[in-house]
């Protein structure tokens, strides 16, 4: 198993390098270079697994055994997934209607990227504690990857976490629970910008190869492959639950419609891989005001907006849906010289026009649409009146199309859960609903809390370089004082 950049540029890097990188040296992103099929045969033989075994089966896939021999591999995931609330760390909620709702947010910061983030920073700890080698890992967030990524990461040996998030455009509670984290290898900064602008700054420290190399940068935002690849989880395990495989006598297997709440389109990469991976699935991403997805699949126009838009579901709030990237490239049979002109173009002049076929193929495999605030606010409304069950805002982006295509009878259908209410207070209480905090959550309240601005204005770029080499040196004396 090898893997390449989107762009070309690499090819035959191993899943070791792969997992300590970013983008790639070129800029694009890291795919495996060829993609296993999944038989029928497989997919019934595994129709009774739990989360966890698939996140073996998959990862067992991609990660080969001279690598990471099996016993590893399958202890350090069951360790990684032993810490969530629900058994088998993830929960499938069947609500009046046929609303099947595939919750994964039982982790410890609430939010669906604590399940691949945290077989990530397992299999980081891995190769850290093997080689004795160290890292810093480089986050953007918009609101939920920060505090998931130092919640993982936080009591790791040889890695230091810096983590940038957009100030006063994220919930306090998701604030809180990255500025309450006082360890010593946490480093978090408030930046006034949104998160498409961290994106870009964190984009063009990545492409400076001497800074990646000297400080050993790497990603922990879906940028990363191996986010993705745990992230194909959530697509067979929701598949193998809600298709109606296991009543089929026959070969031919049943499909499922999946539809995620979308922003930078890790989860839709995800579902995209697997679909090509001989699963049935169709799916339908669901955007709130940053539309760029919707756009593109309605029109084959790729554009930005000039701003990002404030919407009540802020951490989607993202215009450079950056995964589309290896949709883009799966769907057109791996052309990086076409992924490497469109990408460029985009990141350019923030609009490009996909190839006629290739717009075919996105409409063929991806639906969409797009929600208001107010719909929003319905959505969660309607939802707990039915069922007495609280949406967060952004499973209402994607819940809101329930209540416009109802299913029909037979066909199968997931909505994917990505975060709890509990995170979004100030939504959930303009929506006129009741919300009962949990002690932890009030307890954050009180707890001290430690970060630094980042400021637009004075060169930002040069100022975030300026602490990496600072966080770098302070940890190289460390080293040095304990070895003395
Ligand atoms: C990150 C996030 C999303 C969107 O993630 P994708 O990268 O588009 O899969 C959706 N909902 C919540 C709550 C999130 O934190």
């Amino acid at each position: 198993m090898r893997y390449c950049s989107t762009r070309g540029g690499v090819q035959g890097w191993g899943f070791q390098r792969v997992l300590f990188s970013g983008y790639a040296p070129d800029g694009g992103m890291f795919m495996p270079e060829t993609l296993p099929t999944l038989s029928p045969d497989t997919l019934k033989s595994w129709s009774s697994l739990a989360y966890p075994e698939l996140v073996l089966k998959l990862c067992s896939l991609f990660i080969p055994d001279d690598v990471i021999p099996r016993q590893h591999l399958e202890g350090l995931l069951s360790r990684a997934l032993s810490h969530f609330s629900v058994p088998g760390a993830v929960r499938l909620m069947q609500l009046k209607g046929g609303l099947n709702l595939l919750e994964l947010f039982h982790g410890e910061t609430r939010a669906f990227k604590d399940l691949a983030m945290t077989c990530t920073a397992h299999l980081l700890k891995y190769f850290l504690h093997k080689e004795k080698s160290r890292a810093i890992v480089l986050v953007g967030t918009s609101g939920d990857t920060g505090s998931s990524a130092i919640r993982s990461v936080c009591g790791l040996n040889g890695v230091d976490v810096v983590v940038v998030f957009p100030q006063g455009r994220i919930s306090s509670m998701q604030e809180r629970q990255m500025t309450t984290s006082l360890e010593d290898n946490v480093h978090v900064f408030a930046a006034d910008g949104s998160s498409d602008d961290i994106d870009v700054l964190l984009r063009n420290l990545f492409k400076d190869q001497d800074l990646v190399k000297l400080h050993g940068l790497m990603s922990l935002n879906s940028v990363n492959w191996s986010r993705i690849l745990v992230q194909l989880a959530h697509f067979l395990y929701a598949y193998l639950q809600l298709s109606g495989i296991k009543q089929i006598k026959d070969h031919v297997l049943p499909s499922l419609e999946v539809v995620v709440p979308t922003g930078g389109a890790s989860n839709i990469a995800a579902g995209c891989i697997l679909k090509q991976m001989g699963v049935p699935l169709h799916l339908v991403a669901m955007v709130n005001a940053n539309d760029t997805v919707h756009h593109v699949v309605q029109t084959g126009n790729f554009s930005m907006a000039d701003s990002v838009k404030k919407t009540l579901a802020h951490a989607i709030d993202i215009q450079d849906p950056y995964n589309m990237e290896r949709v883009f490239w799966l769907l057109s049979g791996g052309d990086c010289v076409l992924v490497k002109g469109l990408m460029e173009e985009f990141h350019n002049s923030h609009r490009t026009v996909l190839p006629g076929a290739l717009h075919k193929q996105l409409s063929a495999v991806l639906s969409t649409g797009s929600v208001t605030d107010e719909g929003i606010v319905e959505t969660m409304q309607k939802c707990w009146e039915e069922n007495g069950y609280l949406l967060c805002p952004h499973t209402a982006v994607a819940v809101w199309h329930y209540y416009h295509c109802p299913p029909c009878p037979g066909k199968g259908r997931c909505y994917i859960a990505t975060a709890s209410p509990v995170k979004f207070q100030e939504v959930v209480h303009r929506a006129g609903l009741p919300l009962e905090l949990p002690e932890e959550v009030q307890g954050l309240e009180k707890m001290a809390t430690r970060c630094e601005k980042l400021e637009k204005g004075t060169n930002w770029e040069a100022q975030l370089r300026e602490r990496i080499k600072r966080i770098h040196s302070v940890r190289e004396s460390r080293e040095l004082f304990y070895r003395a």
